[in-house]
Order: C-alpha cells, then structure tokens, then sequence
C-alpha cells in the first residue's frame, strides 16, 4: 500500500549523480516526499511539516562533511531524526515500592486487559517479580473473567470481587493481598470507556490517588491513528501518566501515532503489543519505530 521511502528518495536524488551535493532547489522533492511518507504513515500535519523542515536544516548543513552520497545521507537524516523525535532510547519502567505498584489506564478496547497480562508474565520470567494482577473493571464482569483467563495462562494470581463496584476500594484490598502474601508487585487493570468521558476520569484519578502507583501507562490501540493522539492528550492532561504502550502494532499500520503522541504529551512510548499471546509484548525502541514508519 505504501511506498518504500527509500525507494522514493532514491528516485529524487537520480538526477544528482554527478554533483553528490544537496542544494535547497535539489531537496525540495525529496522533502515533499518525506512529508507524504509521514502522512501515510498517520504522523499528524504539524508535526511532519515542521519535522521536514528540520530535516532540511540539518541536511543543507551536513552535506560537505560527509562521504556519504545525497540520497544516503537524506536516508540517514531522516531516520536518525525520527528515532530521535521518539526519544532516541528506550526508557524503563519504574517498579519501585514493596510492593511496587503499577496502573494501567486506557480506553475500553485499546488492549488494557491483554497488556496488564503480557506485562505480568514479562517482569515474572525476565526479571523474577511475583505478580498480583488485579481486576478493575468493575462494570464488565467478562473484563474480570477475561483477566482469570489470561493469569492462568501465565500462572499469576489475579484478585478480583464482582460483588464490589468501588475500584478505589478493589485496587486498596488487592494491595493489602499483595502484602499478605508476599507478592512485590501489582498490576491494575482499570475500567475503559468507549470514549473519553468524566466519570471514567474521576475514577481513575481516584485509584491513582489511592494507591500511590510507581508507574501509570496509558495503553492505546495504534490502528486508531490521529484519535490516538487526541485520547494520549486528555488522559496525560488527568494522569500524568509516565509512559505510553502502542498495541496491536501486528495490524495493518505504520505506527506514524507513535510519533505523533511522543510530541503532543512528551512522554515515553515504552512498550508495543504485536499480537494476542501473551508473549506479544516488546519494548519500545526508537530505531526500530522509525524503520516502520519510512517502510
Ligand atoms: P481492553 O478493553 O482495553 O481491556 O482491551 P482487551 O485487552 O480486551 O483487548 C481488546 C481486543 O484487542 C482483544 O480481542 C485482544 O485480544 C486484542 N488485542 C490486544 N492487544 C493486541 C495486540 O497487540 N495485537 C492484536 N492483534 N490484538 C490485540
């Protein structure tokens, strides 16, 4: 569906073989061509024109210091420009607190329920942590069960109380378990909604104010592109969350939202989901994310 930006650049800079100099006239397609690129990849209008208008700068000022040929160098800018947008390296969760405790925030959908498992089952075999998932989504019982499924599968306990419709009042019992049974670790899935919408707000603040979490992700299904953005927003503008998880990366997408959300709510995109198993998890890397997003 898209074309390969490389293979446009190469395009762009056929006629300069010879000269081996990039000039503002010869750039001006290729800069084009980086845009459309970002576009079709969801990045949003703002952020890809002023990121080609970096890209420019950078270029025209490089040129006569290096060996590499214009359409190389083009490559290279734009892709160490991207990674660097997202934050140039990965950054790590913080678990801290005993037991530390983590809160999971999204909307209903976005893959909250699979990604408090995934991340359950990779602090558990990569990094020895004894988990308590918790089951906060006090509105849809199959949201609970869903969650009794996924622990089983990776033999994590998962607390629950379909009885109890306070979530402030579930996340504080679960962690008193915690502590009873000596689990270091707690995981939090929330209640999401179809939209953003007050009430979710006020209860999510709640928890979050409750519980004291070392860590608040906010999940998002990257499919939804621009809208993506937009949630990111008024989630961080409640939450403050600390780091951002992109799901359902397996689809048809080039990921240009992870782009997008990093400049509007400048916070970490740490996490990405690559499918439904809960193995499907991988740590965010900037290089990687810009690779997708050029094709
Ligand atoms: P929640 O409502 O936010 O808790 O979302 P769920 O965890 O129930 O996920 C919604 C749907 O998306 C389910 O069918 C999941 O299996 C699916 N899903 C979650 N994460 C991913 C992912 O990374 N890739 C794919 N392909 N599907 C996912």
């Amino acid at each position: 569906m898209f074309e390969n930006l490389n293979e446009r650049l190469e395009r762009s800079f056929q006629l300069l073989k010879g000269h081996g100099k990039i000039t503002e006239i010869n750039i001006a397609e290729t800069l084009k061509d980086v845009r459309r690129a970002l576009l079709d990849a969801d990045v949003n209008f703002k952020i890809a024109k002023s990121f080609t208008a970096t890209v420019k700068e950078k270029a025209l000022g490089q040129n006569v210091l290096t060996s590499l040929k214009p359409n190389q160098l083009m490559v290279k800018i734009v892709h160490d420009e991207l990674a660097e947008l997202m934050g140039g390296e990965h950054v790590d969760i913080n678990i801290k607190g005993n037991p530390a405790v983590i809160l999971i925030a999204g909307l209903q959908g976005s893959g909250k329920t699979t990604f408090s498992g995934k991340l359950a089952n990779l602090l558990k075999t990569k990094r020895s942590k004894n988990p308590l998932l918790v089951a906060g989504d006090v509105y849809r019982p199959a949201a609970i069960d869903q969650l009794h499924v996924l622990g089983e599968q990776i033999g994590v306990p998962v607390y629950s109380d379909k009885d109890n419709k306070n979530p402030v009042k579930i996340a504080e019992a679960a962690i008193k378990e915690a502590k009873a049974k000596g689990h270091d670790l707690v995981i939090v899935d929330t209640a999401g909604r179809l939209a953003v919408d007050e009430e979710m707000m006020k209860e999510i603040e709640a928890v979050k104010k409750a519980i004291n979490p070392s860590e608040i992700l906010f999940v998002v299904d990257s499919m939804t592109g621009q809208d993506a953005v937009n949630t990111a927003k008024e989630f961080n503008d409640r939450l403050d969350f600390d780091g951002v998880v992109l799901t359902k990366l397996d689809g048809d997408t080039r990921g240009g939202a992870a782009l997008s959300i990093r400049s509007v709510v400048d916070k970490p995109i740490k996490f990405v989901g690559t499918g439904e198993k809960m193995e499907a998890l991988d740590v965010f890397h900037p290089a990687r994310m810009a690779d997708r997003i050029l094709g």
